[in-house]
């Protein structure tokens, strides 16, 4: 079974900036990380392959520092690591994110299982999962917080929902997206840093995803960013003075006044 696992590199605090020109993240000099919620996505890919004997291959979208996230997905488990970077990319709204995750994807053939972190921790959209599962034309569980069995080409897994959970079983091959609940990720092995240090990391473009330059990137977005603000916080406080009963006739009176009952 050959399992691919989508990791993003997101910035490591939330203090980001937006280049108020472009109206895009500046992401030099910020620190980045793996995307929390897909450290469980590939601790879960590597589970399973410890269980079917599967192959693990880590993928990212992103700038070359990305490599270094991928060195560590190998050094945690994942047997290969692709990064799909091009200047082309830059820009890439969820749909050009997606269409150029499901490129390398059909690149790759051969796979059985895609699993995605529930949502990052910048765009924080989770439509990632979903659309590669639509344009690969293949069944997308969301939620999953424990893969039960795969056999016979099928799939059965327990997806949260918001009063418990559901059992939900489908044909091979498939995409999920998973929560934190799912498990708890581990340290690298000695042995996994080893053979990450040495480890060919391939960088794919939009000519080795064999993607039209109109699909990728800025070009490729169905939407962009108009503007970006920071929300003005006003704080105002009034203390109302009297009685208990003269102080609530004097907050109705202003929740009224300001239309808020
Ligand atoms: C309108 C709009 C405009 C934007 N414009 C810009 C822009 O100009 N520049 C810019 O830098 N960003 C931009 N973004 C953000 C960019 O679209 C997202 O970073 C990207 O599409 C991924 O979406 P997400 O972070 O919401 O992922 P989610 O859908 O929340 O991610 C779910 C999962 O998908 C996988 N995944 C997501 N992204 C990647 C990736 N790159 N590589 C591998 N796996 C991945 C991960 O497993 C992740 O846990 C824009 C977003 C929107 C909505």
């Amino acid at each position: 079974m050959n399992i691919i696992v989508c990791l993003k590199q997101v910035p490591s605090t939330t203090e980001v900036k937006i280049d108020p020109k472009t109206n895009t993240l500046i992401r030099q000099g910020i620190k980045s990380i793996v995307n929390p919620l897909d450290s469980y996505a590939l601790e879960e890919s590597v589970r399973l392959k410890e269980r079917y004997g599967s192959r693990v291959t880590a993928i990212s979208m992103g700038p070359p520092q990305a490599t270094e996230m991928l060195r560590d997905a190998i050094s945690s488990g994942a047997d290969d690591a692709i990064l799909l970077s091009d200047i082309a990319f830059a820009g890439s709204d969820t749909l050009a994110t997606s269409t150029t995750l499901a490129k390398a994807i059909v690149k790759i053939k051969n796979y059985d299982l895609v699993i995605c972190g529930r949502q990052t921790l910048d765009g924080d959209t989770g439509q990632v999962g979903p659309e590669i599962a639509e344009m690969l034309g293949i069944p997308f569980i969301a939620y999953v917080n424990k893969i039960e069995e795969i056999a016979n080409g099928k799939l059965r897994v327990q997806r949260m929902v918001e009063d418990g959970y559901e059992t939900i079983e489908t044909s091979l091959p498939a995409v999920i997206t998973v929560v934190k609940e799912i498990n708890v990720p581990r340290m690298p092995s000695l042995r996994g840093l080893t053979k990450a240090k040495s480890a060919q990391i391939p960088t794919w473009t939009t000519q080795e995803i064999n993607a039209e330059k109109e699909t990728v990137g800025q070009a490729g977005s169905a939407t962009w960013v108009v503007k970006v603000f920071y929300p003005q916080r006003v704080q105002l406080a009034e203390m109302l003075k009297g009685d208990p009963e003269t102080q609530a006739k004097a907050l109705v009176e202003k929740l009224r006044e300001a239309k808020l009952i």
